[in-house]
């Protein structure tokens, strides 16, 4: 177990996870949670309805930002931010607007495969929250185009797929900044899930700490000792702070359980040394 239990990456359904910000605050006390960050999908909605629960739980701003790096999507977790600033609330603005019209393309790409009214069946799912590709990828199984989620990202909406439109969010180097201008630390989000080579993802982590990058998740869901260890060996060479969430979205899911990410290892410091 974390000591303390720390969960610094999760999403309630104001993005593309299944409970709402107050039950996952309640998921988080009932699992003892110390401290915990909501990360829905570029915004920050879930701050405005959530109390701020007295009972021994720390909340941590947070938000994952979508940007690209060498034209490949990448997430950036940004944590203890102050959610007044303007530079950043411009840039969850500018995020809003691009998910927007890339739901549009998304639904243009999914028209000329032959499924229609995709736009409108992935709005159902999202309810008027943050839309997103796994709501297109449950239109898809609604509709019996695929048998499941993960058939609907391996075969239209996964990376190099050609519901995979990424153009349109802010570069590396501006998130990073928007985090930074409101006092929040950038923290590289899940780096084993972007299929890099060990070169490639030592050039995206000195690009990123060049532009103000200062942490990376060392710890994301439940895996193998095997990578923490080799995530601790690049956190400690790049000097960046270490981070764990389990990435949380849904019950469902028992390898994403929320607050149940083991311990960091000991030789790292912590990203919560930042406001501690
Ligand atoms: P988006 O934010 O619209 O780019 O969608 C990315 C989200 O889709 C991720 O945060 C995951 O929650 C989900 N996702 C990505 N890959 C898969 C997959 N292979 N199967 C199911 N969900 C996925
Ligand atoms: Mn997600
Ligand atoms: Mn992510
Ligand atoms: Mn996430």
């Amino acid at each position: 177990m974390q000591w303390p239990r720390v969960d610094l990456h999760c999403h309630s359904n104001l993005s593309d996870g299944a409970l709402s910000p107050q039950d996952l605050v309640a998921l988080a006390q009932d699992r003892k949670v110390d401290m915990l960050a909501i990360t829905d999908h570029d915004n920050i909605d879930c701050y405005n309805v959530i109390d701020r629960p007295a009972d021994g739980l720390k909340i941590i701003t947070g938000t994952e930002l979508s940007t690209t790096w060498r034209n490949i999507g990448i997430h950036i977790v940004g944590l203890n931010m102050d959610l007044t600033n303007s530079t950043l609330l411009q840039g969850i603005d500018y995020q809003t607007k691009a998910r927007a019209l890339r739901a549009q393309e998304i639904d243009r790409k999914l028209e000329d495969l032959g499924f229609s009214n995709c736009l409108e069946g992935a709005r159902r799912y999202s309810s008027g929250n943050q839309i997103g590709r796994p709501h297109f990828a449950q239109y898809l199984v609604e509709i019996g185009a695929v048998s499941n989620m993960q058939q609907a990202f391996k075969r239209y909406l996964g990376a190099g797929k050609a519901g995979d439109i990424k153009q349109q969010w802010a570069d590396l180097g501006d998130v990073i900044s928007w985090i930074r201008s409101a006092g929040g630390v950038a923290v590289l989000a899940h780096p084993t899930k972007y299929n890099m080579t060990r070169t490639k993802l030592c050039q995206l982590l000195e690009d990123f700490v060049q532009l103000g990058g200062e942490a990376m998740e060392v710890i994301s869901g439940s895996q193998t000792n095997a990578i923490t260890e080799s995530m601790a060996k690049l956190c400690r060479q790049f000097d960046l702070l270490a981070s764990c969430g389990s990435d949380f979205h849904a019950p469902s899911q028992p390898w994403a359980a929320l607050g149940m990410a083991p311990k960091l290892p000991e030789h790292l410091t912590p990203v919560w040394t930042r406001w501690q």
